[in-house]
């Protein structure tokens, strides 16, 4: 029987020489987990950009198909026209599309698209069927909305102007996803909506980065956490157990497969990915 639930692995650009040949050890690591394919982070403002298209060129010579992220704040619709050309010449043909976060001073340099909605659009119109786009989806709301339904019927505009799957912003609840899932298809979408599973390396890196982009720690995860202290090789021990319950829990539940922010290391990937039954 053919497997149906996917996984696809998420990598950020490397800084330097030392962070590029510690993601090629990672993704040469990960390859015998067969991701339908990897995706590479984009950063807003233009402090990554470069690196994007770099790391993509690495895992494509690795053998990947990889799916580059692309941020819309902070580029002219001609810059994004210029990227999306550039990366159909490189063989690319999907693409992950995202609003993106501005860094903080550059208030008056947003860009000529507004929404993620308005650069899928863009894609289409530019691009018609070429790529594969997949968007952000929200189960415990993005931070920045007015409340829970506004921000499903943006997702469904955005789905609407033309995306053919959904990766969620990182979650440790799963009724959060499966409620989301349920309220998407009540709107009469069957898109394919894949959990984003974020590890637990590192207790403080995980409070600060929660609390920017939305994530619910729950109390008793929380509770946990904080009784480790900097006992690092207990809080991995416990972050594997915990985010492998959850992978599994997801898909038994009839998620489409996972996509893992591996923050370029293999560890928690490799304790945690190869004991999961895909269906
Ligand atoms: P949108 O879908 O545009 O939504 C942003 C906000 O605007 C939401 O609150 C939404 O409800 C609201 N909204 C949407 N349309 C309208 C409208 N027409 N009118 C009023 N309000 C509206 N960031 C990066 O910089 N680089 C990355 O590589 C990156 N990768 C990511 C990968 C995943 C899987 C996820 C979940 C997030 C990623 N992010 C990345 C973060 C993302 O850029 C931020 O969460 C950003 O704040 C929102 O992006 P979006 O594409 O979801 O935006």
């Amino acid at each position: 029987m053919t497997q149906t639930q996917s996984l696809s692995l998420e990598f950020f650009p490397p800084r330097d020489i030392a962070a590029q040949e510690k993601l090629v050890r990672t993704a040469k690591t990960l390859q015998g987990l067969n991701p339908a394919y990897v995706s590479v982070t984009f950063g807003a403002g233009g402090s990554t950009r470069s690196g994007t298209v770099g790391a993509v060129e690495l895992l494509q010579n690795l053998g990947f198909d990889v799916a580059p992220h692309i941020s819309c704040v902070g580029s002219t619709r001609d810059e994004l026209l210029a990227i999306l050309d550039d990366y159909r010449e490189r063989g690319i043909n999907r693409i992950v599309a995202l609003r993106g976060d501005l860094p903080s001073g550059m208030g008056g340099a947003a860009g000529e698209l507004r929404y993620a909605s308005d650069l899928v659009s863009l894609i289409r119109e530019h691009s018609g069927d070429h790529f594969n786009i997949e968007v952000a989806a929200y189960p415990e709301m993005h931070p920045q909305a007015i409340s829970m339904e506004t921000d499903l019927q943006n997702f469904i505009n955005k789905v609407q102007k033309g995306a053919n799957s959904a990766i969620t912003q990182y979650f440790f609840t799963p009724h959060a996803y499966f409620d989301f899932v349920q309220r998407v298809r009540e709107k009469g979408l069957d898109i394919p909506i894949v959990p984003g599973i974020m590890p637990i390396t590192n207790s403080s890196q995980l409070l600060r980065f929660s609390n920017m982009c939305g994530a619910e720690i729950p109390r008793w995860m929380r509770l946990r956490l904080a009784d480790f202290g900097d006992d690092r090789a207990s809080i991995r021990a416990f972050g594997v157990d915990v985010i492998g319950r959850l992978c599994q829990d997801l898909l038994d539940g009839g998620a489409p497969g996972i996509h893992f922010y591996t923050l370029n290391g293999a560890d928690a990937s490799m304790a945690i990915l190869p004991k999961l039954s895909f269906k």
